[in-house]
């Protein structure tokens, strides 16, 4: 019989993990965090303190006027970057970037230069050009471009962003010094996802800046969207992955019964964390801190080894980098620690996916939180209005709102009753409602409990703070003072979703704007005209705030009433971007071409195909290879035990397993075989779209046909025969 003993095996390995010892002295270091935090990093400060004063404000110069970087200053920074890095022991530098392939990438290059000496015998000395440190020319053609590139222009280029610090990765490989680039075809087409953030924080800046003039604050200089990223993940002990080839290829089970523990008792969330787990995220956050990345709180999520870390806010474009390096370094100190850390947004069926809440929010250059109501009549009018612009551009622009985070993975995350619905609406708490209610009537509100915060202004209502109300059913959640993006998926760069957002909200500050400046052309008084701008935005608005529970079945139904955008499946979401009225404001802020937007679309209707591709092919590869073996031994072993029996009530009970056994085993036959003749006739016609469309509509449901098969065939099979570790032993068996 055929007997395994590699599972097993793996779940003793698990549970004795030898509770490791600090490798390196140094590794969790009792040094306070401010005496190393950020010390593999250079920014401005270090640069304000080893650049001379006039290279240090031609540089400033370059960053808040765009000015081109000056050779001579260029050449400055280089060599005190050079110095600092080769200090530190670097031996290699990378431009780092993030193409539309969903990763990070990185190309290393020595630190070292060669000089021919007189006798023709090589000298190496340590070099590094100011053109090596501001422009690289990788080798662009695999990287995907969308059709944008034809192989003739095959070339990219990254450049250094100045805005982002440089920063030392170091493992026991050695170090490397990271410089934050982006990546730009020959015509200056972006091709990473960096660049058209960028983009959109400086349209969200320059149009808020405008409309805040208006208002009064005439002297605003910028307005900086800032966000703090909370990340969730799951850790799974290395020895179970390792068996689990549907892990090790998708980042998902593709199978897998559930076990009788899930999470019912809900005795996870918050539970004292395993020290196991605890020693991980120590190190994780040191590491952490050295590139400094402000990581401020850790947990147990809900779900049975599931995790959650979440940094302090800072502007979306240093955020946006230090979530992408976070993920990473979460990768990369898990397997050190015999974890492997899942970032997928759904890698158990029935047990909690992962989320990425983007709180997010905007700041003027005082430091001022412009959605935080304040302690003036002012600051509070400001408050309504910019809340207001919000949700003119959540309404107006849910659909594309909503195609920056379709994933395959986060298709089963959102709206599985764990995470919010496909549907982008906003919750506002009931203060708020109740505030934007009476502006819409033209009443004064009524004055309620809590802090309250005169308006001071006629006929204008009273605000109180409120950080109480919460739902965790809402894809887009005001916390106070903030807003909380529910729906970004764990595995998400997040410069996508910002950029988004951040244009929608450039875009709703431009047409504002228009419009206080046609009120105040024929009124007279500044806040009642602001006063007016705010009801209008809140009437049109009105349909995308909702209170109630987002999960439930009559959302739904409400939501369509009010003809919000339902795209349930990443194949609706991504037919967003092909719709020209639908993105036309990406391109009114200047912050993506129709050019660029269409190269998006191909590359995620791409990386969707691809990515389905491989599951269906492992969930194939795993049927034949480890799931008809294990029921066929069964049924062996099931007939070899027939001619035993004698008792005819014994014999009847045994060939009712034994048909219950076949009837399930030709479940799995059939939809296998059902699935592979669909696979072929899927893949051999049609475009990438059309193929996106009966991958999510026909190959998908009878994925998950096989899988319900497959997952009533282990709970069939003698536990010592069943060839993959279980989800009890995935879930419970890690720590
Ligand atoms: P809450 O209890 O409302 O979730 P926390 O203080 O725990 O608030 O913050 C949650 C996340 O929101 C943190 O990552 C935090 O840094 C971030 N955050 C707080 N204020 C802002 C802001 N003004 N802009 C962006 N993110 C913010
Ligand atoms: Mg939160």
């Amino acid at each position: 019989m055929l007997e395994n003993t590699s599972r097993r095996e793996a779940v003793k390995g698990a549970l004795n993990y030898p509770q490791i010892k600090v490798e390196k002295p140094g590794t969790t270091p009792l040094s306070p965090v401010s005496e190393y935090f950020g010390i593999n990093t250079f920014g401005l400060a270090q640069m304000r303190d080893k650049l001379s004063k006039e290279s240090y404000q031609n540089l400033i110069k370059t960053l808040d006027h765009g000015k081109k970087l000056q050779k001579e200053t260029a050449e400055d920074i280089a060599a005190v970057v050079k110095e600092w890095a080769v200090s530190k022991g670097v031996t290699h530098f990378c431009h780092w970037f993030q193409p539309m392939t969903g990763l990070t990438a990185e190309k290393h290059d020595a630190f070292i230069s060669v000089q021919t000496t007189y006798h023709s015998e090589l000298k190496v000395v340590e070099k590094f050009s100011s053109s090596q440190l501001i422009q690289g020319e990788p080798d662009a053609s695999s990287f995907p471009s969308g059709g944008m590139r034809s192989t003739f222009e095959a070339r990219g280029y990254t450049t250094w962003d100045p805005s982002s610090p440089l920063f030392i990765i170091e493992d026991e490989a050695g170090k490397t010094l990271c410089i934050p680039t982006v990546f730009f075809g020959y015509h200056g087409q972006a091709l990473d996802c960096k660049t058209p953030l960028l983009r959109s924080v400086e349209a969200l800046s320059s149009n808020a800046c405008e409309f805040l003039k208006l208002l009064g604050d005439v002297d605003v200089k910028r307005v900086q969207a800032t966000l703090g990223a909370e990340q969730e993940y799951f850790l799974i002990d290395r020895n179970f992955v390792s068996l689990r080839p549907d892990l090790i290829m998708t980042g998902r089970t593709l199978l897998g019964a559930a076990s009788t523990r899930g999470q019912q008792l809900e005795d996870h969330y918050f539970g004292a964390i395993p020290s196991r787990v605890k020693k991980y995220m120590q190190e994780v956050e040191y590491e952490l801190f050295k590139l400094g990345i402000p990581a401020k709180t850790r947990h147990n999520e809900v779900a049975p080894s599931q995790f959650e870390l979440a940094p302090i806010f800072e502007d979306v474009n240093i955020s946006a980098d230090h979530n992408t390096l976070a993920m990473e370094v979460l990768k990369r100190v898990a397997l050190k620690h015999n974890f492997v850390c899942l970032l997928h947004e759904k890698p158990f069926a029935g047990i909690n996916g992962s989320g990425k809440h983007n709180n997010w929010s905007m700041s003027n250059d005082k430091g001022e939180n412009l959605l935080e109501p304040g302690t003036t009549p002012h600051q509070n009018l400001r408050f309504l209005a910019c809340l207001s612009v919000v949700l003119k551009a959540v309404y107006e622009h849910a659909d594309v709102l909503r195609a920056g985070i379709a994933s395959p993975g986060n298709d089963h995350r959102l709206g599985a009753n764990e995470a919010p619905p496909a549907i982008i609406s906003v919750f506002l708490g009931s203060m708020l409602e109740k505030i934007l209610d009476s502006i819409e009537a033209g009443k004064v509100a009524q004055a309620t409990e809590g802090q309250i915060i005169d308006l001071g202004v006629s006929k204008l209502p009273t605000i109180s703070k409120d950080y109480t109300d919460r739902n965790r059913t809402s894809p887009f959640a005001f916390t106070g003072n903030k807003f909380e993006f529910r729906a970004v998926g764990s595995s998400a760069i997040v410069s996508v979703p910002m950029t988004f957002l951040n244009a929608a909200v450039a875009n709703s500050f431009r047409e504002s704007t228009e419009k206080l400046k046609d009120i105040l052309s024929k009124k007279q008084n500044r806040d009642e005209a602001v006063m007016e701008v705010i009801r209008e935005n809140v009437k049109l608005s009105k349909a995308v705030r909702f209170e109630g529970n987002g999960y439930s079945a009559e959302w739904r139904t409400e939501a369509k009433k009010r003809g919000l955008p339902i795209l349930n499946t990443t194949a609706e979401a991504l037919e967003v971007l092909k719709n020209d009225e639908a993105v036309k404001f990406l391109v009114t802020e200047k912050v993506l071409t129709p050019q660029e937007i269409h190269s998006r679309y191909h590359i995620m209707v791409e990386r969707y195909v691809k990515t389905l591709d491989i599951e269906t092919d492992t969930l194939m590869e795993l049927v034949n290879t480890y799931v008809v073996p294990a029921v066929e031994a069964q049924l062996s072993l099931l007939s070899s035990t027939k001619e035993t029996l004698n008792n005819t009530q014994l014999k009847k009970l045994h060939q009712t397993r034994i048909d219950n056994l076949e009837a399930t085993y030709a479940a799995v036959l059939t939809n296998l075989d059902e699935l592979s003749l669909l696979v072929d006739k899927v893949r051999a016609g049609g475009d990438e779209s059309l193929k996106m469309k009966r991958i999510a509509e026909e190959v998908g449901p009878l994925n998950v046909k096989l899988r319900e098969a497959c997952d009533l065939a282990e709970r069939q099979i003698a536990d010592n025969i069943w060839p993959l570790p279980k989800y009890r032993e995935m879930l419970f068996a890690n720590t």
